[in-house]
């Protein structure tokens, strides 16, 4: 497994990444923890001219709160940092714990946020999540910048609405009603396994009521998806054994799982029915967690 040739660049200011990005179009790829990209190189999967890579970009490093915005991720943030954030840990525990569920120790010190959205890939741990908890994106060029939902970023297995071009900046996860967050995923070996399937959810609670939900699937369509049914099935509802187990048999006939090396498509979608109705429960008793 030899590396093929290529150029490696390190620009220090975004401006100057975006001016090489623009100049190299479609030989560069763009480089943030590499844990995917020099796995593919070495494969022979991905034989780019140059890597463009951002590691002297610090200010997309940050983890901050700004008022009248909410809790803005910088895409460098590796899995590490997000599990070690106390602004996370105090906010959204929900997703310092997902980071934590990922990968081996090793990988959560390298992988980042963004390659993590960016790669598209439907068992990616963080996007659910941030989905659930209605994160946007801002996305910027040589030509300027884009902001959009998250869950409009995805358009289905490895495919996504990022141009040439174009680096993932930051997340920002906006202040919200949500009175519980959680991730719960299933993988083949209790820690450092990619996700058979996988269930974010964000409840509103009122007393025993439910006034909204967001129920977000991973690995169990070709990409991440929100099952809307179940959502709705929730709204205005008394919490009740019988309403998860309703609503986390509705995500299981939303779902469109496929048969892998992993997991047939039926023990997938009977994954999405239990851990619906667990991170249901977690969330709406724990909150953030
Ligand atoms: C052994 C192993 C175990 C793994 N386990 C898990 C797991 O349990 N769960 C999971 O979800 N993933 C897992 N992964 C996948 C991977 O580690 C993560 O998806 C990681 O977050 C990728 O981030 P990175 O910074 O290393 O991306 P890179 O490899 O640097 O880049 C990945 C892709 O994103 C693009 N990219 C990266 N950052 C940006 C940016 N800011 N703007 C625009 N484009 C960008 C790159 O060009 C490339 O196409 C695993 C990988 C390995 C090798």
């Amino acid at each position: 497994m030899y590396m093929p040739d290529f150029e490696y660049h390190a620009p220090g200011t975004m401006a100057e990444a975006c001016k090489l990005l623009a100049e190299l179009g479609g030989k560069a790829v763009i480089l943030a923890g590499g844990t995917d990209v020099l796995h593919k190189m070495k494969q022979g999967k991905m034989t780019p001219e140059h890597l463009v890579s951002l590691k002297n970009l610090d200010e997309l490093r940050s983890i901050r709160y700004e008022a009248g915005r909410g809790v803005v991720i910088g895409s460098l943030a590796t899995h590490n940092n997000l599990y070690t954030s106390e602004l996370l840990q105090n906010k959204y525990l929900s997703i310092p714990m997902a980071a934590h569920s990922m990968a081996s120790n090793q990988i959560r010190n390298m992988g980042t946020v963004g390659g993590n959205i960016v790669n598209g890939v439907p068992s990616a741990d963080l996007p659910p999540i941030l989905i659930a908890l209605n994160s946007t994106i801002r996305l910027v060029s040589a030509s300027g910048e884009r902001s959009m939902a998250l869950e409009e970023f995805f358009h289905g297995s490895a495919q996504t609405a990022i141009a040439p071009g174009e680096i993932l900046a930051d997340i920002t996860i906006p202040d919200q009603a949500a009175t519980g967050s959680t991730y719960m995923k299933f993988g083949l070996r209790r820690s450092g396994a990619l996700a058979v399937a996988g269930v974010a959810v964000t409840v509103i609670i009122d007393g025993d009521i439910v006034r909204g939900a967001r129920i977000v699937l991973s690995s169990a369509a070709p990409t991440v998806m929100r099952a809307r049914d179940a959502e709705e099935s929730l709204k205005n509802k008394k919490v009740s054994e019988k309403l998860l187990a309703d609503a986390g048999a509705m995500a299981a006939a939303s779902s469109r799982p496929r048969d892998s090396i992993r997991g047939s498509a039926e023990y997938r979608r009977n994954l999405v029915e239990v851990l619906t109705k667990r991170a249901l429960d977690r969330a709406i008793t724990k909150g953030h967690s």
